[in-house]
């Protein structure tokens, strides 16, 4: 017989999604309204208000799109990339490959900088790019690269492009409330995020913004944009019209909420409190895990508080059927490794809501007692 759907309760503490709270779930649970609705608009101008904030930027050009990060991420490259263009991307883990993907389905030409997984993007090769690719007009790299646990110096990395009189493209799926992160002091011209990571919120919406310069590039296009549902010259009728906002999508009018909600909780604690926060996290956690025998797969000072890539000992065989019996037994998921990592590696994520005392004593205890179980410690 068919029947509703019960999820089981976990806690997540995974590359994302991230646990959600209460409030949030709460909020998502409220009346639908229009999305044409004027009620809708004000809150939608929250929401905005309160992404800028997030982003430290006055950038108009930032809101939502209405699907999860990877949506966010082809919204930037579909808008400002032509066919014929020249684009160095920094690869240092799965989500690099994923923007070289990106540039050459637009039409462009990607020029690769390689680091190793587990490294963070060398400045030096990047401006060594630069120097030999004239015509690059654009640079993509990932802030922080959740298949490895790796920050990399996105200050730097901005610097290289505006020297070179490129845009500097940049992911923060990962970064957005988990660490720090300044688009307008920094220089970043495109930027997107996603609601499940440190935000807390349900994955399907993917936060963006773009500076002026982006918003003049992509004004200045000769070929129309190859997706219709993320052109942004038609989006932005539909979030920017103010007072006359015309349809172009039906906005997921819940999932707003939710996000309304969350950006409403980092209002309340402080963005740089939360930085902090998972800071803290971090330092108890790692000291746990390091007590368990665990090394780390990054060099400290490139470490991702929000994502620790943790390299399980050798007398750990099915690393699969220990992160089974986690969520088995323990109700707590964890990640396995990606792509290069795949099955070398576990990724525990302290992650908005996720990033909780509470929640790096569950891991360490039910760690400690499934590495007993199969006399790993
Ligand atoms: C999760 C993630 C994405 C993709 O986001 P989705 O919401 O899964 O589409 C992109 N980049 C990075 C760095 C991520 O961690």
């Amino acid at each position: 017989m068919m029947q509703s759907f019960i999820p089981p309760n976990r806690t997540l503490m995974g590359p994302g999604p991230s646990d959600v709270p209460e409030r949030v779930l709460q909020a998502m649970a409220r009346p639908t309204i229009g999305h044409l609705d004027p009620a809708f608009g004000g809150m939608m101008e929250q929401l905005k208000a309160m992404l800028r904030d997030g982003f430290m930027t006055e950038n108009q050009l930032t809101f939502p799109v209405s699907a999860p990060g990877s949506a966010g991420m082809e919204t930037c490259f579909a808008n400002l990339v032509e066919p014929g263009d020249e684009v160095i991307v920094c690869i240092n883990g799965v989500f690099g490959g994923r923007m070289k993907e990106n540039v050459e389905r637009m039409g462009g030409t990607a020029i690769v900088v390689e680091n190793a997984w587990g490294a963070p993007v060398d400045p030096t090769l990047v401006e060594a790019a630069f120097a030999a690719n004239p015509k690059v007009n654009l640079l993509a790299f990932v802030h922080a690269e959740t298949s490895t646990g790796v920050r990399s110096d996105a200050k730097a990395l901005c610097e290289i492009a505006h020297q070179h009189d490129a845009l500097a493209l940049v992911d923060a799926v990962t970064s957005l409330g988990g660490i720090e992160l300044r688009v307008d002091a920094w220089g970043i011209d495109a930027i997107y995020s996603g609601s499940q990571k440190c935000l807390s919120c349900p994955p399907g919406l993917s936060p963006v913004s773009f500076s002026d310069a982006a918003a003049k590039r992509i004004a200045a296009r000769k070929t129309k944009v190859r997706s219709w549902f993320l052109d942004l010259s038609l989006v932005m009728a539909y979030w920017q019209g103010d007072g006359a906002r015309t349809y172009h999508h039906t906005a997921p009018v819940n999932a707003m909420y939710g996000l309304h909600e969350s950006l409403l909780m980092l209002h309340e604690e402080g963005l740089q409190n939360a930085w902090a926060r998972h800071a803290d996290m971090h330092q108890l956690l790692k000291t746990g895990l390091e007590e368990l025998g665990l090394r780390f797969v990054v060099e400290e000072p490139y470490r991702l508080p929000q994502l620790n890539a943790v390299a399980f000992p050798d007398s750990l065989k099915d690393e699969a059927s220990i992160r089974r019996e986690l969520l088995e037994v323990h109700n707590l998921e964890i990640g396995a490794g990606l792509g290069a990592l795949a099955g070398k590696v576990w990724r525990i994520g302290l992650m908005g809501a996720s990033a909780s005392e509470a929640n790096v004593d569950l891991c360490l205890t039910a760690l400690r007692d499934v590495m007993a179980r199969h006399q790993a410690i």
